[in-house]
């Protein structure tokens, strides 16, 4: 059949798709080790669950008003106003179905075609393919030669007449690394005076290690919320990423775009699910500073491991989030899959690694990084230990 050309200019997620083949080869009896998912490995904790199962008894069964029940809505502005100090009103917020339709919504609704939104690389995979639905050009500003941290410099560098936005994810998939405070404070004063808006996904805000401290464009000046969309999710805070549901705040008249296209599209986002959404942002952060330090004893025992064990590879240190990022560019030219050709790309070496030993990672390329892999540490910590002796294993001929 002919298809749009819109939708012939987008790939499927890697993400998703790596963690589906790794679930379909379990499923099969296979010793898989997945390093694939981007989703915490710990069960959503109760009293959420009990919310919605109350919702549901009380008959929340029905449509809700298009951006999302009120309650939900207040209580995302008193985090907003709690984390960042910032006040927003109700109509300035809009529940979707996920940090990802928060995002594809906000490109619909932000850009016309040929506009142009800044993307650090590396990125989230679905960052672009999200852009160029909407009509919009990813331009990708490469931070690898600065530690992987976005600064004004790299930002003047990328900016044309084009320019409508610029993404910043801190700490990030899939490097984990955070900006600098300094750089965000002099990206958000240059960003406002070029009339540039940051859109500033911390969907990590809350998985940071070492106890460093969270920092936004909000964080760093209150009146840059005329010029800032906040992109955020009950996703990877309260281990809620089946419930589908985001959250944006920001100017609005954009705002009420979004809510036309939400309203045309998938309508209110699942009324259970808003419930459930509710009691996690209103109960507080113990289940999630558990996680926080769960995810930090994996990542210090796996930087720890490539160290001593794999010198071959150089896995990049996380701030916070739960991925690690690993350079293996010098495996490359020294590897050869079972049909005997050599193994030169990061989906080469995945393809080998999960071929061979059964481990499934994700290729840097997909995040615009074609000399990494990225491995979840969302997953048990035994599971981890198994994985990366595979890994040795792998490059134990280097
Ligand atoms: N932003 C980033 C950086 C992410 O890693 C994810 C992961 N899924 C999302 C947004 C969207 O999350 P979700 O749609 O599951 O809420
Ligand atoms: N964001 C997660 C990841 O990067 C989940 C999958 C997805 O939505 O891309 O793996």
């Amino acid at each position: 059949m002919k298809l749009s050309c819109r939708a012939s200019l987008i790939k499927p997620s890697a993400t998703l798709a790596i963690t589906a083949k790794t679930k379909k080869l379990k499923s099969e009896g296979k010793n898989v080790v997945g390093f694939g998912a981007g989703e915490p490995d710990f069960d959503t904790p109760d009293y959420i669950k009990k919310a919605v199962k109350d919702a549901l008894d009380k008959g929340q069964t029905k449509y809700t008003p298009v951006s999302g029940i009120d309650e939900l809505k207040t209580a995302i502005a008193e985090k907003f106003s709690a984390d960042y100090g910032v006040k927003y009103e109700n109509s300035e917020i809009i529940v979707s179905c996920g940090g990802k339709h928060s995002l594809y919504n906000l490109f619909s609704a932000m850009l016309n075609d040929g506009d142009e939104i800044i993307v650090p690389s590396p990125y989230w995979v679905s960052y672009t393919e999200i852009i160029k639905l909407s009509g919009g050009v990813p331009v990708i500003a490469d931070t690898s030669k600065n530690g992987f941290k976005f600064n004004l410099e790299i930002f003047k560098n990328r900016i044309t007449a084009k320019t409508r936005g610029v993404i910043i994810n801190s700490p990030s998939n899939p490097t984990g690394v955070m900006m600098d405070e300094k750089d965000i404070i002099e990206v958000a004063d240059f960003a406002k005076k070029q009339g540039i808006y940051i859109i500033t996904d911390d969907i990590y805000e809350k998985i940071i290690f070492d106890g460093k401290k969270f920092f936004n464009v909000l964080i760093a000046d209150k009146s840059m919320k005329e010029y800032t969309i906040a992109v955020n999710a009950v996703s990877k805070t309260y281990s809620m990423t089946g419930f589908r549901i985001g959250y944006t705040a920001g100017p609005r008249d954009l705002i009420a775009a979004m809510n036309n296209i939400q309203s045309q599209s998938t309508s209110n986002p699942t009324t259970f699910a808003q419930y459930g959404a509710l009691a996690a942002l209103k109960g507080g952060y113990e289940f999630t500073d558990m996680m926080r330090g769960e995810f930090q004893k994996r990542r210090d025992y796996m930087l720890d491991f490539f160290e001593k064990n794999v010198k071959s590879m150089a896995p990049v240190k996380p701030d916070g989030a739960f991925y690690l990022f690993v350079d293996i560019s010098k495996v490359f030219g020294k590897l050869k899959n079972s049909n005997g050709e050599t193994i030169n790309s990061s989906s080469e070496y995945c393809d080998y690694l999960l071929d061979k030993y059964l481990v499934a990672a994700v290729p840097g390329v997909e995040f615009g990084n074609d000399n990494f892999i990225r491995l979840s540490f969302a997953t048990g910590l035994d599971v981890i230990i198994k994985g990366l002796n595979r890994i040795k294993e792998s490059a134990a001929s280097i």
